[in-house]
């Protein structure tokens, strides 16, 4: 019997969430990214535990992804398992200022639920086109805030797909950085405690962040937001801008012309190609400027053979 016809038996209520060969670039805000053999979009924590036990009793490599906004795909694809947590993973309750939510919830949807519900703290989140899960790990941020501020527990499945959590400082949040960044936990859920405020006056507040970003950002072309983490004491889109490199295009892939620190597919942009224009801006950077850049956005799947000279830069 083939995998997905064993997988189909295994999660028999999976029906179309549960895929084969799917070709990621429809699941990434680049709108890049060969096949997953297997793609799977879990709607309970049982679902990712079986599908999870399946993976490991096998050695079938597992991806975890929300929302596909943070993340470069390449071209061959991903091998085994993605489990992507999304809407069936999503909803919100409340209890006075703590708000749970589930791991595929947007963050735009939380950000919007907790301004109508007259709870402020999530607002930079508003333009955020990623699920709580991916936002947690990344400790995303915007406009001066994180998601540090807000969250006080997260439930997640350990290597041993126990049911477990962290609260408040164990989730050792860094810029860009979480304890879920250096082991391989998959969050279902999450606490936030916002603070409570006028609904009037956190809908002005998204509307006006809302205002910035799309005057500032390429909104209009996919992208996986900001090519690169912020090094210390520089920022990169100037560092980027400053050696000229606006513009600089790869193929499909370019140095956006708006905001020189997303880099964006104004076509049929492939991996391959972006993923050499994220080496190249490093390195130009680099030469001319000493500052290393760490891309923000995380290379996923299969790599193995992206650069025919053998550099995997
Ligand atoms: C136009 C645009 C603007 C953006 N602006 C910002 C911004 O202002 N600030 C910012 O910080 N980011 C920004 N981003 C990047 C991105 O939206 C965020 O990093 C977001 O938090 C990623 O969430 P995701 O669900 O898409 O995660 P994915 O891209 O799917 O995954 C990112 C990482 O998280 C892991 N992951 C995802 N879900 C889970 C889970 N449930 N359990 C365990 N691991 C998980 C994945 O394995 C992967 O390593 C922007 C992106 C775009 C396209």
């Amino acid at each position: 019997m083939d995998l997905l016809s064993d997988l189909k038996r295994l999660l028999p209520l999976a029906g179309s969430r549960l895929s084969a060969d799917e070709p990621m670039a429809a699941h990434t805000s680049f709108r890049i990214g060969g096949p997953a053999d297997i793609f799977f979009e879990p709607a309970s924590d049982d679902e990712i535990i079986l599908m999870a036990s399946y993976c490991q009793e096998r050695d079938i490599p597992l991806t975890i992804l929300g929302n596909g906004s943070n993340i470069l795909v390449a071209d061959a694809g991903i091998r085994g398992v993605v489990i992507a947590i999304g809407e069936p993973m999503a909803g919100i309750i409340q209890q006075d200022d703590l708000v749970m939510a589930g791991a595929g919830t947007r963050l735009a949807t939380l950000s919007s639920w907790a301004a109508n519900h007259g709870l402020s703290g999530l607002e930079f989140a508003s333009g955020i086109p990623g699920t709580l899960g991916g936002a947690i790990l990344m400790n995303a941020g915007a406009y001066d805030h994180c998601m540090a501020e807000v969250m006080v527990l997260t439930e997640f499945l350990d290597e041993k797909l126990q049911v477990s959590a962290v609260v408040r400082q164990e989730h050792q949040f860094a810029y860009r950085s979480s304890i879920f960044e250096r082991r391989c936990l998959i969050i279902t859920r999450a606490c936030l405690q916002l603070t409570p405020d006028e609904p009037q006056a956190i809908i002005a507040r998204i509307a006006d962040l809302n205002q910035r970003r799309r005057a500032s950002q390429p909104l209009e072309l996919p992208s996986a937001g900001s090519a690169f983490k912020r090094p210390a004491g520089y920022y990169a889109s100037k560092l980027i801008s400053d050696c000229g490199l606006k513009g600089c295009r790869i193929g499909d892939a370019q140095v956006s012309e708006k905001h020189a620190g997303f880099i964006v597919n104004v076509g049929k942009a492939c991996a391959t190609d972006t993923r050499r224009l994220f080496k190249y801006v490093r390195q130009v950077v680099a030469d001319r400027t000493g500052v290393t850049l760490e891309p923000e956005v995380r290379f996923i799947g299969d790599w193995q053979h992206w650069e025919p000279d053998g550099d995997q830069g």
